[in-house]
């Protein structure tokens, strides 16, 4: 839509604002939304409505008006069942295809306006999206995931020529990775990505729970490898983010200049104080998909080794995440979830009950983590996750308040309005 002309007017009135940028909840409040972007924010009687007759006028009384939710890590690969490895081999990617638009679709119906996939087919669904194909958050992809031979992104009991997506035939989840190993092969893979339409780099910078013959705290890719990957993302204004998971590994992304540290499970008192140092890490835990292994991943069906590596992971991590936020780093809420029942989408607000159950988060810091501090793990902090002026119309009505019982926003029942870039989404109330 264009940003002149004729531009629609909406106002959401009498609601409870959590801004999203962690101050105190405002009561009262009102919003305007002029086309595309917001207008005004403030209490009632203090901001000046439009006087255009042609306006829609929302009534938010008793109910948290608050910025669109954000998954800072998950993956639109559209899985059906939680036997991952048959299900590569057996189904058709075809059909993972598919099953990812009505996953981002399950996204939006959540609530959630921008997702980050961190390697899936959201490179082909963000432009179906652009084109009026199919409705679905804002996605920032990744496309195919940087991975050095016998890294996490490489499946080693598959040929080789099926796991680099450059010679598969296949371009399924498991068999999308980039293999290189090098510096010139990882600039040549970064460029490929690229080509492919990453919005950002995915490195695999540490071994990891589901890959079978590495370890979470093993590093990946050597320091000169990961600098030069990003330098080719700051050569075209993207970012790397990395799948990080061991101390190592930390540093060396920290030192690479990566924006985002994914998973995140052993920082040391260094890796705080690198972090700190430089001022613009945001560590994006993953409670979610660590959660639902241990606690079904048997019955759901997955290898031994991966429930084995979650299980013994599990109580380390959440320490460590606490200690990341009582430090006061940049935390931003992610998932890791790829569609299956045990990892389904639309469920991904979970997180924020886990951080606050499991890592003492404030609530309020719980959704500062899946609005503010998502947006600056997509490098978006300009344009969404907060609800001030200027910013992007993401806004979601929820029947409740997120800051008593933040299991409230799991619920799409409560979720009774969905807005992206100033378009009502969904709207529950009528
Ligand atoms: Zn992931």
């Amino acid at each position: 839509m264009s940003e002149k002309g004729k531009r629609k007017i909406i106002v959401i009135k009498g609601g409870n604002l959590i801004d999203g940028t962690g101050a105190k909840p405002k009561r009262n409040s009102v919003v305007v939304v002029e086309g595309r972007r917001i207008k005004a924010v403030g209490k009632e009687g203090e901001v000046k409505i439009p006087r255009k007759a042609k306006k829609t006028e929302i009534d938010a009384s008793g109910k948290t008006v608050m910025p669109g939710l954000i998954d800072s890590h998950l993956h639109l690969i559209g899985l059906k069942t939680d036997r991952i490895l048959e299900e590569e081999l057996v189904r058709p990617p075809e059909l993972g295809l598919i099953k990812s638009v009505y996953d981002a679709v399950d996204l939006l119906e959540a609530g959630f306006t921008t997702v980050k996939d961190c390697g899936g087919y959201g490179i082909y669904l963000k432009r179906a999206i652009a084109e009026g194909t199919m409705r679905g958050p804002r996605i920032l992809s990744a496309g195919y995931v940087l991975s050095q031979t016998a890294g996490h992104g490489d499946v080693h009991f598959l040929p080789v020529e099926w796991v680099d997506a450059r010679v598969s035939k296949r371009k399924k989840f498991l068999v999308m990775s980039l293999l290189c190993d090098g510096v010139p092969e990882c600039i040549k893979a970064a460029r490929y990505a690229l080509r492919q339409g990453a919005d950002f780099i995915k490195v695999m910078a540490s071994g990891g729970v589901m890959s079978m013959i590495d370890r979470p705290e093993h590093t990946q890719f050597t320091l000169e490898e990961l600098k030069a990957i990003v330098k080719e993302a700051r050569h075209v204004d993207k970012f790397v983010t990395a799948h990080c998971q061991g101390t190592e590994a930390m540093k060396n992304c920290i030192k690479a200049g990566v924006k985002t540290i994914d998973h995140a499970f052993y920082p040391d008192d260094e890796v705080i104080r690198m972090a700190k140092k430089r001022g613009d890490v945001v560590f994006v835990p993953t409670l979610s998909i660590n959660w639902r292994i241990v606690t079904g991943g048997v019955e759901a069906g997955y290898q031994p080794w991966a429930v084995a590596k979650g299980k013994e992971v599990w109580e380390i991590m959440i320490k460590n995440i606490a200690r990341l936020y009582r430090a006061g780093l940049t935390i931003a809420s992610a998932t890791d979830f790829c569609g299956s029942p045990l990892l389904k989408h639309g469920d991904n607000a979970m997180e924020l009950e886990l951080l606050v159950k499991h890592c003492g988060f404030r609530p309020m810091d719980a959704i500062v983590a899946a609005t503010r501090n998502g947006a600056k793990a997509c490098g978006l902090e300009n344009e969404i996750g907060t609800i001030e002026k200027g910013k992007l119309a993401d806004v979601i009505i929820v029947d409740g308040d997120p800051l008593k019982d933040i299991k409230v926003l799991q619920d799409k029942n409560k979720v009774k309005m969905v807005m992206k870039e100033g378009k009502i989404e969904a709207n529950r109330d009528t």
